[in-house]
């Protein structure tokens, strides 16, 4: 495809993944040239040859090693370092890093660090990195473009406003399977219910963060370090139908909200195409059919997970890396029986008060403080469960 724009797709078997290489196949000017997974390699080889790339990498590397038999038209790389490299070496212009979990950090650094644009599903990696990560991209020149359906939308309406304008930012939480449920009524719930997400199709260790709303607490600090606004000035409302994604509030009290069927390939689409509407074979909404739209508070007092994420926030530093660490640590376990839904705060909470926040200074100081955070909420699920 002469003239079209070069892509490499991190977590390209996962949920935003199979949906990014359903976009790609669908536009001319996208062109694939690199795929990584973390250990499905028999997945990975099929979509490598699919797609005609020239390089993967798996997390694996017992997997990378099996991919490497059976795949010889092109470079197969493995470990962390392999993700790495892959960037370093596929002349990407735009890498999507859909990636799960603090490991997307490492690949998101090295993307923007080569000046590289930047899709980025995996919020973690900005959670953590924060300003780190941010400052990065200010230096190369890269940029950064949201695949988050909330940051989409107010990506593309804040696009349409002079700098400042907007007095607020506003995005909106389904709620989950659990909403309007009180505390109480969350102690005995099953995973299988806890993934039973009402309005997405999503990867498991998201399901879990939506269905104890730390996946909003993750998206205001994903909010926060993408469009520089103060946390004071973003809030979260649940809105149970997923129809309007975000709102921004203007200084004369109007309020501009982006709408959309709950459909990742659009937010994918827009960030591959550069932050840009381009078509795609889509049903938009019949808002007749739709029929109400409705909003509600969020219950803080059910929903610990968002206090703790709002909390830790505030706080700066290396709490945030301590919580997203502490949690997915408790989520894994919640998800393989280990662990109860509501354990899943209290190890997150242990974690941050053993642990402490410290100033950052590096990606080194990060990627430290992710270690011990790991250790000590692995010691809590264990002493818990
Ligand atoms: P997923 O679990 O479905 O897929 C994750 C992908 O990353 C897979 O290809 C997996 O093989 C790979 N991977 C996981 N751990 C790895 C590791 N340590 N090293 C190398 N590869 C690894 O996840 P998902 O639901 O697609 O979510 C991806 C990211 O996008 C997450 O950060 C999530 O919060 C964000 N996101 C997802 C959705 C959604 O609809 N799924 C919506 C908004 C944001
Ligand atoms: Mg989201």
């Amino acid at each position: 495809m002469p003239g079209a724009k070069r892509v490499l797709v991190l977590g390209s078997t996962g949920s935003i993944g199979t949906q990014a290489l359903e976009v790609c196949a669908q536009s001319e000017e996208l062109e694939l040239v690199g795929l990584s997974a973390e250990r499905s390699w028999e997945a990975l080889v099929a979509q490598a040859r699919a797609h005609c790339v020239e390089r993967i990498a798996l997390g694996d590397e017992h997997a990378a090693a099996r991919a490497a038999e059976a795949w010889t038209d092109g470079r197969v790389l493995a470990g962390a370092e392999g993700l790495v490299t892959l960037v370093l070496e596929s002349g990407a212009e735009l890498v999507l890093n859909a990636l799960v979990g603090s490991a997307g950090l490492g690949p998101t650094v090295a993307t923007l660090g080569e000046g590289i644009d930047l899709a980025l599903a995996n919020k973690e990696s900005l959670v953590v990195g924060g300003e780190l990560v941010t400052a990065l991209a200010e230096a190369t020149g890269a940029r950064i473009v949201p695949v988050d359906s909330e940051h989409t939308a107010l990506h593309q309406l804040l696009a349409g406003q002079p700098p400042g304008a907007a007095t607020r930012l506003i995005i909106t939480a389904s709620g989950g399977p659990f909403r309007g449920r009180v505390r109480a009524e969350l102690e005995d719930v099953t995973v299988a219910e806890a993934l039973a997400h009402p309005t997405w199709a999503m990867g498991g260790k998201i399901t879990i963060d939506s269905a104890t709303l730390m996946n909003k607490g993750l998206e205001l600090m994903e909010a926060h370090h993408l469009f520089g606004v103060p946390y004071e000035r973003i809030d979260v409302v649940v809105h149970p139908q997923s129809l309007v994604h975000g709102l921004i509030q203007m200084a004369d009290g109007a309020m501009l909200a982006h709408l959309g069927p709950p459909d990742m390939r659009i937010a994918i689409s827009y960030a591959l195409h550069g932050g840009e509407s381009a078509p795609l074979d889509i049903t938009p909404l019949d808002l007749p059919s739709v029929g109400e739209l409705t909003f509600e508070a969020v219950d803080l007092d059910a929903f610990p997970c968002l206090r703790l994420a709002c909390e830790a926030a505030r706080e700066g530093g290396t709490a945030p890396c301590i919580l997203n660490a502490a949690n997915e640590i408790a989520v894994h376990a919640f998800l393989a029986g280990r662990l109860r839904f509501l354990e899943i705060p209290e190890v997150i909470e242990r974690t941050l008060s053993e642990l402490g926040s410290e100033p950052v200074h590096s990606f080194e100081s990060l990627y430290e403080a992710d270690r011990q955070a790991r250790a000590l909420a692995g010691d809590a699920v264990a002493r818990l469960g």
